[in-house]
């Protein structure tokens, strides 16, 4: 059987995203739990959380739009740039 691996990525090295970006999300602080759901879906590690809130880097986050499906409250909407 094989096993899965993880692959650790230095974020910081990657070419930041450019202004080909069609969408961007945006979390509303006033909804937003704290519940970190969305941080591991990000595929590219751009939300941490920031006083107990998400918080996107946008020079990385593509606008995939993942995050704000698989939040749970919604308290994240995708807007046009
Ligand atoms: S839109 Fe995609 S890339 Fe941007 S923060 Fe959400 S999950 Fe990450
Ligand atoms: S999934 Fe939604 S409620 Fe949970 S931390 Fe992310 S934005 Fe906040």
């Amino acid at each position: 059987m094989e096993h899965g691996a993880t692959i650790k990525h230095d974020q910081k090295k990657s070419p930041k995203t450019g202004d080909w970006r069609y969408m961007h999300p945006e979390v509303d602080k006033e909804k937003c739990i704290g519940c970190q759901t969305c941080v591991p879906f990000c595929p590219e590690a751009s939300i941490e959380m920031k006083d107990g809130k998400a918080d996107i880097d946008y020079d990385y986050c593509k606008g995939c739009g993942v995050c704000a499906e698989v939040c749970p409250v919604k308290a994240i909407v995708m807007k046009k740039k």
